[in-house]
């Protein structure tokens, strides 16, 4: 859990200083959800709550079965999160909660408001009751529409990528193969167009991918990995560690949204630097 961020989230609870609506920029949206989920629950939790709260607690019960009625999660239906969506969860949210202090509605991927949902909420987040809060969360905030980004507190939370434990070995060989196919190839702009131009379709897959390469390279780096691709037995080890900086720019544009077209080409046009 990524619990600095929450647990300042719960000082200022206690503090009574909570904003009324957060936005949560995070690198994993799944388990910052999860993470959201035991934050309420350590909100509205009767008990002296831990992990797991086991005090045959009804509250934290309801949350895990997504029946409490003052808690609604709002993900994108299609596309978008859609203007009937917010609509419904703000009736329900006209009368007081019962159970609990506070009505919460959680937005995932708040990326996804069009101008119509956002501003169908804008009345919420203007106006806001002291029984409401909204938990936001987003991959990129720069990709939540302004009017909302800009009345919410935002918090960051990050979790460690352990990548060696998470290791896929199919797109291991992938990132392998890839790049010997570049090295010294005076086609290797056409080889991005010919075999990785729509090869992953979700930029998510592409983050795997390009994570996997900072993995392999920085592994061939500081051990004596016994799969070692051509390019990496003869290149010097400070330009490997050149290819390692790369990367991680690589992976900077990739979320924040760049044309993945543009960034294989730009990755094999930088790379080419370090073939000596
Ligand atoms: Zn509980």
């Amino acid at each position: 859990m990524e619990s600095s961020m929450f647990n300042e989230l719960l000082k200022r609870h206690h503090e009574k200083k909570l904003a009324h609506a957060f936005l949560l920029e995070t690198n994993d949206q799944n388990r910052c959800y999860q993470d959201v989920l035991e934050f309420i629950k350590k909100l509205n939790c009767p008990f002296e709550y831990k992990e797991n709260c086991d005090n045959e607690c009804n509250i934290c019960t309801l949350i895990d079965n997504d029946n409490l009625p003052s808690l609604i999660t709002i993900s994108p239906e299609g596309q978008f999160i859609k203007k009937d969506q917010v609509l419904s969860m703000m009736d329900k949210f006209s009368t007081k909660p019962v159970f609990t202090k506070y009505n919460i509605y959680v937005i995932r991927e708040a990326e996804r408001f069009n101008s119509s949902s956002a501003n169908t909420l804008l009345k919420f987040l203007e106006e806001p009751e002291d029984d409401i809060l909204g938990i936001f969360i987003t991959g990129n905030k720069e990709n939540v529409i302004s009017t909302i980004r800009s009345r919410c507190q935002i918090f960051s939370c990050d979790y460690n990528v352990n990548i060696a434990e998470n290791l896929d070995e199919e797109v291991l060989t992938d990132v392998k193969l890839y790049l010997q196919a570049i090295y010294k190839n005076k086609d290797d702009i056409i080889y991005n167009k010919t075999h990785m131009s729509g090869y992953y379709k979700e930029r998510m897959e592409w983050e795997i991918f390009f994570n996997t390469m900072l993995y392999y390279l920085k592994d061939c780096y500081t051990s004596d990995r016994l799969d070692k691709i051509e390019m990496v037995k003869e290149v010097s080890k400070s330009n490997l560690i050149k290819m390692v900086v790369l990367t991680q720019e690589i992976l900077k544009y990739i979320k924040s949204n760049g044309n993945i077209d543009l960034i294989l080409d730009k990755f094999v046009i930088e790379m080419r630097k370090y073939y000596e």
